[in-house]
Parts: structure tokens; sequence; C-alpha cells
């Protein structure tokens, strides 16, 4: 089973402690297993991604003495992989234009729909008849493109978090806009870039039923899951520029401080204010010391 890891970080911001800690994560348990470590770009919103938060985040990820094999990939740049992959979809039946607004979505999500978690899409257009579809679509209506999930149960074993298990409800993999979604970008590329192990925040373990599920209607080799418990703020929210100094920029120390900061909050080179690389750290790293509850670094 291929142990290659990687971090995709949306170029969207500058990177946090918490998507720094979650790289070193990535990058300790793929290196400790002699795998390929990637880093992946995920610029798919052309509206919120920019060049330079995407040069920053490289910068920083090398100022830890984090690595990585080959380029940077870019989202940007695979579309037509996506592509195919929807092409898939739509031979097999799985894909259904979804014509519904934001408003409409919150209001019928908010009564309850069987066994779907709150807040799912209730499938309001999945019956929709042919006909029907045809005609809100010649008439200009936008539309997203969902799959249908069948409200299937997912489990699936993380490697920090436990049993997990949710049910999935019919997600969007083409916005409104046009934009492919996350869901469906994030699936292709792990497969087709021979990631065996997703190590990232915990905030992203909700999507993960919908990803192996997508998996699955792909045919692609199932993978395993490392959700990483967040880093929060002051007032027990995610991590935030409220929080002060929250980017290695906006650090008042050398990036060998941050490091030892972080390999701290993993359980690692304890008594040490400085790690001057994250090899430095992979001889003691073990899933096992990572703190399963968020850490807070005030
Ligand atoms: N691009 C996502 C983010 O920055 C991470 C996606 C993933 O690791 O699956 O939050």
């Amino acid at each position: 089973m291929s142990h290659d890891g990687r971090f995709a970080p949306s170029p969207t911001g500058p990177l946090h402690l918490g998507s720094l800690r979650t790289a070193l994560v990535a990058w300790l348990a793929a290196r400790s297993a002699g795998a390929r470590f990637l880093v992946r770009i995920e610029d798919i919103d052309p509206q919120r991604s920019r060049a330079e938060y995407e040069a920053g985040a490289l910068a920083d990820l090398s100022a830890l003495g984090i690595d990585w094999d080959g380029q940077p990939v870019r989202q940007s740049q695979r579309l037509p992989l996506y592509d195919d992959a929807l092409g898939r979809l739509h031979a097999s039946g799985r894909l259904y234009p979804c014509f519904c607004t934001r408003a409409e979505i919150r209001e019928a999500a908010s009564a309850p729909h069987g066994a779907l978690p709150e807040g799912a899409y209730p499938g309001t257009c999945r019956d929709l008849s042919a006909a029907e579809r045809r005609r809100r679509i010649e008439s200009g209506e936008r539309f997203a493109l969902r799959v249908r999930a069948d409200a299937q149960r997912v489990d699936w074993r993380d490697r920090l978090l436990g049993d997990c298990s949710g049910v999935v409800d019919d997600f969007v993999v083409v916005r409104t806009d046009g934009v492919h979604a996350y869901q469906l970008a994030v699936v292709v590329d792990d497969a087709a870039q021979g990631i065996g192990e997703v190590v990232r925040g915990a905030d992203l373990a909700d999507s993960t039923p919908r990803q192996i599920l997508l998996g699955r209607l792909l045919g692609l080799p199932r993978l395993t899951y490392m959700h990483v418990p967040l880093v929060l703020g002051r007032g027990g929210e995610r991590l935030a520029k409220r929080d002060g100094a929250v980017t290695l920029a906006q650090r008042d120390e050398p990036p060998q401080a941050t490091l030892a900061l972080l390999a701290h909050s993993l359980g690692l080179a304890s008594g040490r204010d400085r790690v001057n690389g994250a090899t430095e750290l992979l001889e003691e790293f073990d899933p096992e010391l990572i703190p399963r509850a968020p850490v807070s670094f005030s």
C-alpha cells in the first residue's frame, strides 16, 4: 500500500500555524514511512486564489525544512482530469442538475430528512423529469451538478480520530458558477497522484464520507486518513487574525523557534526551544503522541 502523502493548501491567504502544523504532520507521516511527499496547490477557485499566497506557502514550508518531491501541481492546470471524472459519473447516471438557490436549500434542509445529517441537501431536484430539466436549462436557469449519493453510510478508521462514520447527501461536484467543486478535484487528484494517506485538518473530516463515496463511484483505490485536531485561538474558536501572530511572517522569532512550538504541540522535541528543520523530528515522530483534542498556543 502507498504511504505517499501530500499537503494541499488553497492559496487564499497566508498559511497559519494550524496549517503549518498539519503540513508538518503530513510530511512526518510520509517521510517516516520512506514515502513520497507532494505539494498540490488547490487554486481551483480562480476568484479566491492568489499567486503570492502560493509563493508564501512554499517559502514557509521551506523555512521549516519541509521538502517535497517534484514540482507542486496546480489544480487550475488539471481541469481536463476533473472533466473526465465528470464524464464517467454522468455515464453511470449519477449526476443531475440542481437549480436550488442557497436560500431554498437552507430552508429545505432545516426540515428533518430521514438519515441525512443536519444541513444536508434533501434532494429537491433529484427526481425532476427530463422534460422539466430541459425546460429550466433552456430558460437560462443557473444550475449546479450534484452526485446522487442514495444517503449511503460510509465508515472509515481514522488514524487519529478513530472509528468514523457519516451519511452522504447528494453533494455538488460542479458549482453554479461552473467551477469544479473541491470534493471532486481532491478525489481525482489524490488518486491521480498516487496518494496513499490523506493527512489534513480535522475541519475536513466531515468531507471524508463524500470523498470516500466518490472514490468508490469512480473505481479509485481506497485511501487511509489522518485528521489532525485543530489549533484554536484564544476564545476557543478557529485560529484567526484576531489571535495575533498566527503566520510565520508575523512571529517575532526565527522559524526554528516556531518549529519547536509546533513540535511540542505534537508531543515532540520536549525541552528544546529550537528545532533546525523538520528532519530533526523524524526519528521521534509517532502519531500516538499527537493530542486527540484541539490545542491552543496562547
Ligand atoms: N485545500 C484544502 C484546504 O486548504 C485542503 C484539502 C485537503 O487536504 O484535502 O483547506
